[in-house]
């Protein structure tokens, strides 16, 4: 049984937060894309996308937590599992130890239509396509159903009726007043065994293909944004519905402007006398330049807002944040400092003694 907390390396306990971060970190690391020809990474990212589409998922992850195994049609005239059957489960396993080998108790390949699996992708994209928009091609490796064998993954007269089940793809087992029914492990429920498996496709029925797609962000996604895209994920066997496929947005840093939601952060600097004097400057928005008043007298750090200069998000704009940061000239002409000088003796100072800060604040130790 495959314990999907410690694919992901988060706790029992772990809240939909943590499973969402664990899981990006590891798609990242795993993504097909990144790990070409990688068999191991694709098993590996197989499994992530597996555990995480039990674990987000309330009903599956409860059903999971309880059983240890989650059964997409509820356990429908399968196998009933709970902690009183544990000796049987174990005797079966032990059992048929060899012929249930890793796929546990899936049926994947039984005969009954089955919805596709959702593929999930991450998108990296630059902090302006993320403000206003922005179509984006993205490529996408999708299952497609193998022309050679037409999914059944076989040779032509490359499929046997299973000796074990007959062919009805279950067996009962019974034991004492017990009587459990089971798919068959040997044929995974089709009730068909597979004697030459199809060259093209390796025998599991489909091929991997890129497709390209063209997707339409909408203004003022986010980092942590998920777009889902319905019906684009793998497709469905024997009928069932195609998976969905699911977009994890990741939005590129700004060297200016940073971003907090609707608001929009920048930092803006200005001179000793701008800020003393007081000044009308010019101030870069995403929306074009504003001229934004600096009074008389402003202080390091100090903020202004300007309403409505942010993100648009359904319908409504958020604001820029200015924070304007003072800078104290590094080098002086002489003129520049007479004056500096000057300055001083009109204020009071006295430059030369050295405690005369301290003066300030001596009263402060009394
Ligand atoms: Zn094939
Ligand atoms: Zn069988």
């Amino acid at each position: 049984m495959k314990d999907y907390y410690a694919i992901l390396g988060v706790s029992k306990d772990a809240t939909d937060e943590e499973l969402k971060k664990a899981y990006r970190k590891l798609a990242i690391k795993y993504h097909p894309d990144r790990n070409q020809g990688d068999k191991e990474a694709e098993e590996k990212f197989k499994e992530i996308n597996e555990a995480y589409s039990v674990l987000s998922n309330p009903t599956k992850r409860a059903q999971y937590d309880q059983f240890g195994s989650v059964d997409e049609n509820g356990f429908e005239g399968g196998f009933t599992y709970s902690s009183a059957f544990d000796d049987i489960f174990s005797n079966l396993s032990s059992m048929f130890g060899d012929l249930f080998g890793d796929y546990g108790f899936e049926d994947e390949n039984s005969a009954r239509p089955q919805r596709g699996e959702d593929i999930r992708i991450n998108l990296t994209i630059d902090f302006k396509e993320a403000v206003f928009g922005a179509e984006k091609q993205i490529k996408i490796n999708k299952k497609k159903i193998c022309d050679a064998c037409h999914g059944t993954g076989a040779e032509e007269n490359g499929i046997e009726t299973c000796s074990y089940c007959k062919g009805a793809g279950e067996i009962i087992y019974s034991q004492g007043f017990l009587s459990v029914r089971k798919t068959c492990p040997k044929c995974n429920g089709t009730g068909k065994i597979i004697t030459k498996k199809c060259k093209n496709c390796g025998g599991v029925g489909y091929v991997y293909e890129e497709e390209t797609l063209n997707i339409k962000i909408a203004q003022g996604i986010d980092t942590g944004n998920i777009v889902r895209v319905t019906g684009y994920g793998n497709p469905g066997l024997n009928g069932g519905p195609n998976g969905d496929l699911y977009i994890y947005i990741d939005v590129k840093e700004h060297e200016f402007f940073k971003r907090d939601g609707k608001n929009i952060y920048v930092e803006i600097p200005i001179s000793i006398t701008q800020a003393a004097l007081g000044t009308t400057i010019k101030v870069p928005t995403i929306w074009g330049e504003h001229e934004l008043e600096i009074p008389p007298g402003t202080q390091n750090g100090e903020r202004f807002i300007i309403k409505h200069k942010g993100v648009e998000l359904s319908g409504s704009k958020g604001n820029q944040i200015v924070t304007v940061k003072v800078e104290i000239p590094k080098k002086l002409t002489q003129k520049q400092k007479e004056i500096l000088m000057e300055f001083a003796k009109e204020s009071g100072e006295e430059l030369n003694y050295k405690n005369s800060v301290l003066d300030k604040f001596k009263n402060l130790f009394k």
